[in-house]
């Protein structure tokens, strides 16, 4: 029996978890909307869902996560038709940068990555439930309405007092606050700039688009059935995003939604919430060219607790790639030893311990990065010991790759050496690579040889220009024998 803790907003307290039918988790994360690349702000929040995901398979469940990308809403619209675009024309490469980011910031797969726009017949059944209820009606300006005061249910999530509600009051946009809680868009009428960019569809109620709330809960039943055991998202979503979704879907089946409802709390810059709507975003890519690796910024995510606001600062990022650099030795230090001692035995297994139970306690990720590096600390002082015990130095292996399996914090070095011709080994050797990785490697190569001919030249000055050049992008340059060595850490 698992002794697994989450806190559930449903009922604002931390409750023992256990999924429904035993075995399988089954998870919907609401994704990005995808007309601007997600920033570091939205990655939080998939990184918390990364580590349930990672934390609750550690338990030994399977798990068959869900995540959308929400490829229509007004958002979107307006994006595609201020530019002359279709939607898709929006969508279809901001997605992919989504994925390319979601993959160097090790983000395991979700089961399922529906789009909205491929999901339509089911949003549209969806609707004609309601209909058929009567909790969902027509209004004059051809959309259809959710009737908020037809379902008894409705602010349980986000504790609502429904008593303000004013009948018949309605709410066509995507977003709006708690203060205007109205009757909101199931299905809205085409408008001529819908038309335009190809967000429209036929429906036996009339030609129109579906609203933002309808289309995850026709994805998320289709795929996990009407009851979910978790659905997670970022603490904006609360009102009225999961609000609504409760409401459409308990409407039209008469079940528990969701069992439990997670969200992580904002990655804030100065204080305030990282939006794009501020403008005061950072992006995976920005990250990247400042030579943050993955695993720092994993580890700078995971070092404050999902539920607890936190900011993006230079000085936390620079002590995250310090941190990891550690881990980095740790694994080569593990993997070249001969053997251990039984203190590193008994280290591995308090480590262990103190692991499970720090995820099993609401997530507490700090307390999982903590539980690392007392593991770390002692580990480094047992190795230095040279003990001969192989079972020793195999339970500490076993139990640093289950760490690794949730956080995920060890940094991968890309190395090359540059010659005045050549380079080792040849860039397109290097796997797993994205391609802005690769013309930024081919940038530094390219400036690096500048530099051995300036070197050659003995143009000491222009040399030490160009190195600083190829550092502020994040590499670490070193001269060797061979050639220049050029290092990147992801
Ligand atoms: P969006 O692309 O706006 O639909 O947002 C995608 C996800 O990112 C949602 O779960 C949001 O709640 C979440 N999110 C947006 N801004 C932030 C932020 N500053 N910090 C953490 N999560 C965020
Ligand atoms: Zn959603």
């Amino acid at each position: 029996m698992s002794d697994f803790r989450l806190y559930n907003t449903l009922s604002r307290t931390v409750e023992p978890f256990t999924p429904g039918d035993g075995e399988t988790v089954r998870i919907y994360s609401c994704g990005p909307t995808v007309y601007d690349p997600a920033h570091v702000g939205n990655f939080r929040t998939f990184l918390f869902n990364d580590l349930l995901r990672r934390a609750l398979l550690l338990e030994g469940w399977q798990v068959v996560q869900v995540q959308n990308l929400t490829d229509v809403d007004d958002k979107i619209i307006k994006r595609a038709h201020d530019t002359g675009r279709s939607i898709y024309e929006v969508t279809e490469p901001v997605t992919e940068v989504f994925h390319a980011d979601r993959r160097y910031l090790r983000i395991q797969d979700a089961e399922q990555y529906p789009k909205a726009t491929t999901h339509i017949p089911e949003m549209i059944a969806l609707v004609e439930r309601l209909l058929e209820k009567g909790v969902a009606y027509k209004a004059e300006d051809g959309s259809v309405y959710f009737a908020i005061d037809r379902f008894p249910g409705y602010g349980k999530l986000s504790r609502l007092d429904t008593r303000e509600v004013k009948q018949g009051a309605r709410v066509a946009q995507d977003d709006y606050t708690k203060e205007n809680a109205q009757d909101f868009a199931l299905w809205k009428a085409a408008k001529p700039e819908d038309e335009a960019t190809g967000a429209v569809w036929d429906a036996p109620f009339g030609r129109g688009r579906p609203g933002w709330h309808l289309e995850c809960s026709a994805m998320a039943m289709k795929y996990l059935g009407e009851t979910l055991d978790i659905h997670c998202g970022g603490i904006d979503l609360v009102f009225p995003h999961h609000e609504d979704e409760i409401a459409q879907s308990e409407a039209a089946t008469g079940k528990i939604f969701s069992r439990f409802w997670c969200h992580g709390e904002f990655l804030q810059i100065d204080g305030t919430k990282m939006s794009k709507r501020l403008g005061n975003i950072t992006t995976v890519k920005d990250l990247r060219e400042r030579g943050v690796s993955a695993a720092a910024i994993r580890h700078f995510i995971y070092s404050t607790h999902y539920r607890k606001q936190m900011n993006l600062s230079g000085v936390g990022l620079e002590a995250s790639l310090e941190a990891v650099r550690r881990v980095g030795e740790l694994a080569h230090r593990l993997e070249a030893a001969r053997g251990g001692t039984p203190e590193l035995a008994e280290a591995a297994r308090d480590g262990e311990a103190a692991f499970r139970a720090a995820l099993r306690d609401d997530l507490n990720g700090p307390e999982a990065v903590a539980a690392l590096f007392m593991f770390l600390q002692r580990a480094n002082a047992e190795l230095d010991q040279k003990g001969r015990d192989a079972a020793s130095l195999l339970e500490a292996r076993r139990v640093f790759g289950l760490m690794d399996s949730v956080l995920d914090i060890q940094p991968r070095a890309l190395r090359v050496v540059v010659g005045p011709d050549r380079v080792d080994p040849a860039l397109e050797t290097l796997s797993g690579m994205a391609l802005a990785e690769v013309a930024q490697m081919e940038w530094a190569v390219a400036r690096l040889q500048d530099r051995l001919a300036a070197r050659a030249a003995r143009d000491f000055a222009t040399s030490d220009v160009i190195r600083a050049e190829v550092e502020a992008r994040g590499f670490v340059v070193k001269d060797t024998g061979a050639g220049t060595q050029l290092e990147r850490w992801r």
